[in-house]
Protein backbone atom coordinates (compact mmCIF):
# COMPACT_ATOMS: atom_id res chain seq x y z
CA UNK A 1 0.00 0.00 0.00
CA UNK A 2 1.37 3.45 -0.86
CA UNK A 3 -0.04 4.92 2.57
CA UNK A 4 2.27 5.35 5.62
CA UNK A 5 2.72 8.02 8.23
CA UNK A 6 4.58 10.25 5.82
CA UNK A 7 2.27 9.71 3.67
CA UNK A 8 -1.28 9.45 5.23
CA UNK A 9 -4.58 8.62 3.59
CA UNK A 10 -7.15 11.83 2.91
CA UNK A 11 -9.09 12.39 6.21
CA UNK A 12 -12.59 11.24 4.05
CA UNK A 13 -14.79 8.54 5.29
CA UNK A 14 -14.65 5.51 3.85
CA UNK A 15 -18.57 3.94 3.04
CA UNK A 16 -18.23 0.58 1.29
CA UNK A 17 -16.86 -2.17 2.63
CA UNK A 18 -17.60 -6.15 3.34
CA UNK A 19 -17.37 -8.89 6.04
CA UNK A 20 -17.09 -12.55 6.21
CA UNK A 21 -21.28 -12.26 6.41
CA UNK A 22 -21.41 -12.48 3.16
CA UNK A 23 -19.26 -15.40 2.28
CA UNK A 24 -16.34 -13.71 0.36
CA UNK A 25 -14.82 -11.64 2.28
CA UNK A 26 -12.53 -11.87 5.33
CA UNK A 27 -12.43 -10.07 8.74
CA UNK A 28 -15.31 -8.79 11.65
CA UNK A 29 -16.50 -5.42 11.90
CA UNK A 30 -14.65 -5.13 14.45
CA UNK A 31 -11.56 -5.85 12.39
CA UNK A 32 -12.50 -2.63 9.55
CA UNK A 33 -13.02 -0.92 12.10
CA UNK A 34 -9.37 -1.07 13.62
CA UNK A 35 -8.05 -0.95 10.53
CA UNK A 36 -9.41 2.17 9.71
CA UNK A 37 -8.04 4.12 13.01
CA UNK A 38 -4.81 3.00 12.18
CA UNK A 39 -5.71 4.45 9.00
CA UNK A 40 -6.71 7.70 10.44
CA UNK A 41 -9.78 7.36 8.10
CA UNK A 42 -12.50 9.60 10.26
CA UNK A 43 -15.79 7.72 10.02
CA UNK A 44 -16.77 4.16 7.99
CA UNK A 45 -19.73 2.60 6.82
CA UNK A 46 -20.63 -1.29 6.46
CA UNK A 47 -22.10 -2.04 3.67
CA UNK A 48 -22.25 -5.94 3.76
CA UNK A 49 -24.51 -7.70 0.65
CA UNK A 50 -28.20 -7.33 1.50
CA UNK A 51 -29.68 -10.81 2.15
CA UNK A 52 -32.61 -11.38 -0.39
CA UNK A 53 -35.16 -13.93 1.46
CA UNK A 54 -36.60 -15.44 -2.60
CA UNK A 55 -32.99 -16.44 -3.23
CA UNK A 56 -31.26 -13.87 -5.37
CA UNK A 57 -27.43 -14.76 -5.38
CA UNK A 58 -27.68 -16.74 -1.60
CA UNK A 59 -24.14 -17.54 -2.33
CA UNK A 60 -22.86 -13.99 -2.01
CA UNK A 61 -24.47 -12.72 0.75
CA UNK A 62 -25.98 -13.23 4.42
CA UNK A 63 -29.07 -14.94 4.62
CA UNK A 64 -32.11 -13.40 6.54
CA UNK A 65 -31.36 -15.14 10.05
CA UNK A 66 -28.06 -14.22 9.73
CA UNK A 67 -28.72 -10.50 9.63
CA UNK A 68 -29.03 -9.98 13.85
CA UNK A 69 -25.30 -10.62 13.79
CA UNK A 70 -24.67 -7.89 11.31
CA UNK A 71 -26.99 -6.01 13.40
CA UNK A 72 -25.77 -6.84 16.86
CA UNK A 73 -22.01 -6.64 15.63
CA UNK A 74 -22.77 -3.17 14.65
CA UNK A 75 -24.64 -2.45 17.95
CA UNK A 76 -21.47 -3.29 19.88
CA UNK A 77 -19.31 -1.13 17.96
CA UNK A 78 -21.53 1.89 17.51
CA UNK A 79 -20.50 3.84 20.27
CA UNK A 80 -16.85 4.32 18.50
CA UNK A 81 -15.37 8.00 18.60
CA UNK A 82 -12.62 7.12 16.24
CA UNK A 83 -13.44 5.86 13.53
CA UNK A 84 -17.17 7.00 13.82
CA UNK A 85 -19.33 3.83 12.23
CA UNK A 86 -22.27 5.09 10.23
CA UNK A 87 -24.76 1.45 9.53
CA UNK A 88 -25.63 0.99 6.14
CA UNK A 89 -26.06 -2.36 3.35
CA UNK A 90 -25.42 -2.87 -0.29
CA UNK A 91 -28.63 -3.90 -1.92
CA UNK A 92 -28.89 -5.47 -5.47
CA UNK A 93 -31.55 -3.88 -7.53
CA UNK A 94 -33.34 -6.27 -9.90
CA UNK A 95 -36.24 -7.17 -10.99
CA UNK A 96 -38.77 -7.98 -8.26
CA UNK A 97 -36.19 -6.85 -5.54
CA UNK A 98 -38.79 -4.10 -3.88
CA UNK A 99 -41.26 -7.26 -2.68
CA UNK A 100 -38.72 -7.77 0.26
CA UNK A 101 -36.36 -4.41 -0.11
CA UNK A 102 -39.12 -1.68 0.15
CA UNK A 103 -40.26 -2.55 3.53
CA UNK A 104 -36.91 -3.96 4.88
CA UNK A 105 -35.17 -0.77 4.18
CA UNK A 106 -37.01 1.55 5.89
CA UNK A 107 -38.03 -0.91 9.10
CA UNK A 108 -34.27 -1.15 9.74
CA UNK A 109 -31.91 2.01 10.95
CA UNK A 110 -30.03 2.25 8.26
CA UNK A 111 -27.80 5.01 7.98
CA UNK A 112 -26.83 4.61 4.28
CA UNK A 113 -28.18 2.31 1.77
CA UNK A 114 -25.78 1.57 -1.49
CA UNK A 115 -27.47 0.77 -4.34
CA UNK A 116 -25.61 -1.47 -6.80
CA UNK A 117 -26.32 -4.09 -10.48
CA UNK A 118 -24.09 -7.12 -10.68
CA UNK A 119 -25.94 -8.57 -12.76
CA UNK A 120 -28.01 -8.17 -16.07
CA UNK A 121 -30.97 -10.80 -17.15
CA UNK A 122 -28.88 -12.86 -15.02
CA UNK A 123 -25.54 -13.26 -16.23
CA UNK A 124 -23.39 -12.25 -13.45
CA UNK A 125 -21.02 -9.35 -15.55
CA UNK A 126 -18.56 -8.90 -13.23
CA UNK A 127 -18.21 -12.39 -12.01
CA UNK A 128 -14.75 -14.19 -13.20
CA UNK A 129 -16.44 -17.66 -13.27
CA UNK A 130 -18.71 -15.43 -16.14
CA UNK A 131 -16.61 -13.34 -17.82
CA UNK A 132 -16.14 -15.51 -20.81
CA UNK A 133 -19.66 -14.33 -21.54
CA UNK A 134 -18.29 -11.29 -22.28
CA UNK A 135 -17.17 -12.93 -25.93
CA UNK A 136 -20.14 -13.66 -27.59
CA UNK A 137 -21.68 -10.04 -25.91
CA UNK A 138 -22.65 -6.65 -27.87
CA UNK A 139 -20.61 -4.50 -26.02
CA UNK A 140 -22.76 -1.43 -26.55
CA UNK A 141 -25.90 -2.74 -26.38
CA UNK A 142 -24.58 -4.84 -22.78
CA UNK A 143 -23.90 -1.36 -21.12
CA UNK A 144 -26.93 0.09 -22.88
CA UNK A 145 -28.98 -2.67 -20.96
CA UNK A 146 -26.80 -2.20 -17.59
CA UNK A 147 -27.89 1.62 -17.97
CA UNK A 148 -31.36 0.49 -18.12
CA UNK A 149 -31.33 -1.42 -15.03
CA UNK A 150 -29.82 1.30 -13.19
CA UNK A 151 -32.45 3.55 -14.31
CA UNK A 152 -35.05 1.44 -12.71
CA UNK A 153 -32.86 1.43 -9.45
CA UNK A 154 -33.18 5.16 -9.86
CA UNK A 155 -36.86 5.30 -10.07
CA UNK A 156 -37.51 3.23 -7.40
CA UNK A 157 -36.21 5.60 -4.87
CA UNK A 158 -35.54 3.46 -2.29
CA UNK A 159 -31.20 3.51 -2.43
CA UNK A 160 -29.23 6.72 -1.09
CA UNK A 161 -26.04 6.28 -3.79
CA UNK A 162 -25.16 4.16 -6.49
CA UNK A 163 -22.02 1.67 -6.21
CA UNK A 164 -19.24 1.68 -8.73
CA UNK A 165 -21.59 3.02 -11.57
CA UNK A 166 -19.75 1.59 -14.77
CA UNK A 167 -19.20 -1.56 -13.21
CA UNK A 168 -19.26 -3.48 -16.87
CA UNK A 169 -15.69 -1.78 -17.49
CA UNK A 170 -14.27 -4.29 -14.82
CA UNK A 171 -12.86 -6.46 -17.25
CA UNK A 172 -11.71 -4.11 -19.99
CA UNK A 173 -15.05 -3.89 -21.85
CA UNK A 174 -16.15 -0.59 -22.40
CA UNK A 175 -17.97 1.46 -25.75
CA UNK A 176 -16.21 4.39 -27.37
CA UNK A 177 -16.13 7.74 -25.42
CA UNK A 178 -18.78 9.24 -27.96
CA UNK A 179 -21.16 6.40 -27.15
CA UNK A 180 -20.90 5.97 -23.37
CA UNK A 181 -21.73 10.10 -23.32
CA UNK A 182 -24.71 9.58 -24.90
CA UNK A 183 -25.96 6.82 -23.67
CA UNK A 184 -24.81 7.74 -19.62
CA UNK A 185 -26.15 11.48 -19.93
CA UNK A 186 -30.14 10.90 -19.46
CA UNK A 187 -29.44 8.47 -16.83
CA UNK A 188 -27.42 11.30 -15.27
CA UNK A 189 -30.44 14.06 -15.89
CA UNK A 190 -32.27 11.31 -13.53
CA UNK A 191 -30.45 11.01 -10.84
CA UNK A 192 -29.85 14.71 -10.64
CA UNK A 193 -33.63 15.03 -10.55
CA UNK A 194 -33.47 12.49 -7.96
CA UNK A 195 -31.29 13.47 -5.33
CA UNK A 196 -29.75 10.25 -5.42
CA UNK A 197 -25.81 10.01 -4.87
CA UNK A 198 -22.57 8.53 -7.04
CA UNK A 199 -19.96 6.73 -5.03
CA UNK A 200 -16.34 6.95 -6.40
CA UNK A 201 -14.90 3.51 -5.34
CA UNK A 202 -11.71 2.29 -5.91
CA UNK A 203 -12.08 -0.97 -6.20
CA UNK A 204 -11.23 -1.33 -9.79
CA UNK A 205 -7.78 -0.11 -9.10
CA UNK A 206 -7.50 -3.69 -8.20
CA UNK A 207 -9.39 -5.02 -10.89
CA UNK A 208 -8.10 -5.84 -14.56
CA UNK A 209 -9.51 -2.52 -15.68
CA UNK A 210 -6.93 -0.71 -13.09
CA UNK A 211 -9.41 2.33 -12.99
CA UNK A 212 -12.01 3.79 -10.31
CA UNK A 213 -15.44 3.45 -10.70
CA UNK A 214 -16.51 5.75 -12.68
CA UNK A 215 -14.36 6.65 -15.19
CA UNK A 216 -13.35 10.38 -15.20
CA UNK A 217 -15.33 10.80 -18.29
CA UNK A 218 -18.26 9.91 -16.20
CA UNK A 219 -17.67 11.69 -12.92
CA UNK A 220 -17.03 14.87 -14.86
CA UNK A 221 -20.96 14.88 -16.18
CA UNK A 222 -22.08 14.22 -12.87
CA UNK A 223 -20.26 17.14 -11.52
CA UNK A 224 -21.75 19.64 -14.14
CA UNK A 225 -25.24 17.68 -12.50
CA UNK A 226 -24.02 18.73 -9.13
CA UNK A 227 -24.92 15.10 -8.41
CA UNK A 228 -23.41 14.65 -4.67
CA UNK A 229 -20.45 12.29 -4.26
CA UNK A 230 -18.88 9.78 -1.43
CA UNK A 231 -16.22 7.53 -0.93
CA UNK A 232 -15.87 3.84 -0.85
CA UNK A 233 -13.44 1.17 -0.60
CA UNK A 234 -15.07 -1.93 -1.55
CA UNK A 235 -12.69 -3.90 0.73
CA UNK A 236 -13.19 -7.18 1.49
CA UNK A 237 -10.51 -6.93 3.41
CA UNK A 238 -9.72 -5.19 6.18
CA UNK A 239 -6.55 -4.18 4.68
CA UNK A 240 -7.95 -2.61 1.97
CA UNK A 241 -9.62 0.31 3.90
CA UNK A 242 -9.22 3.33 2.44
CA UNK A 243 -7.42 1.78 -0.23
CA UNK A 244 -5.81 4.21 -2.77
CA UNK A 245 -8.20 7.68 -1.56
CA UNK A 246 -5.36 10.00 -2.61
CA UNK A 247 -6.61 8.88 -5.92
CA UNK A 248 -10.08 9.12 -5.46
CA UNK A 249 -10.11 12.84 -3.89
CA UNK A 250 -7.70 13.76 -6.86
CA UNK A 251 -10.36 12.79 -9.44
CA UNK A 252 -12.77 14.24 -7.59
CA UNK A 253 -11.02 17.93 -7.78
CA UNK A 254 -9.83 16.90 -11.42
CA UNK A 255 -13.30 17.02 -12.34
CA UNK A 256 -14.21 20.06 -10.34
CA UNK A 257 -15.69 18.82 -7.41
CA UNK A 258 -15.40 20.84 -4.29
CA UNK A 259 -17.83 19.25 -1.65
CA UNK A 260 -18.68 15.42 -1.64
CA UNK A 261 -21.62 13.99 1.18
CA UNK A 262 -21.68 12.51 4.58
CA UNK A 263 -24.62 10.63 5.70
CA UNK A 264 -26.85 9.62 8.92
CA UNK A 265 -29.89 8.41 8.90
CA UNK A 266 -30.80 8.59 5.26
CA UNK A 267 -29.69 12.45 5.05
CA UNK A 268 -27.40 13.81 3.53
CA UNK A 269 -24.61 16.54 4.54
CA UNK A 270 -22.56 18.21 1.94
CA UNK A 271 -19.02 19.06 3.08
CA UNK A 272 -16.16 20.42 2.05
CA UNK A 273 -13.29 18.43 0.27
CA UNK A 274 -10.35 17.81 2.27
CA UNK A 275 -6.56 19.43 1.24
CA UNK A 276 -4.68 17.49 -1.12
CA UNK A 277 -0.98 18.02 -0.24
ZN1 LIG B 1 -18.72 -8.39 -2.31
FE1 LIG C 1 -21.02 -4.24 -5.54
FE1 LIG D 1 -19.39 -3.97 -2.30
ZN1 LIG E 1 -19.48 -3.65 -4.39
Amino acid sequence: MKNSPQNPIPKLPDYHFHTSLCKHAKGELRDFLNSAGIKGIPEICCTDHAPNPDGFDSENRMDLKQYPLYRAAFEELKDSDFPKILFGIEADYYNGCEIFLKQWLTEEPFDFVLGSVHSIEGWGFDNPAERHLWDSADISTTWKNYFSVITKLVDTGLFDAIGHLDLPKKFGHRPPDKALKEMTAPLLDRMAISGIGIEINTSGLRKPVKEIYPSPLILRMACEREIPICFGSDSHNPKEMGFDFESALAMAREVSYTHYFRIKNRKKKMVLLPETD
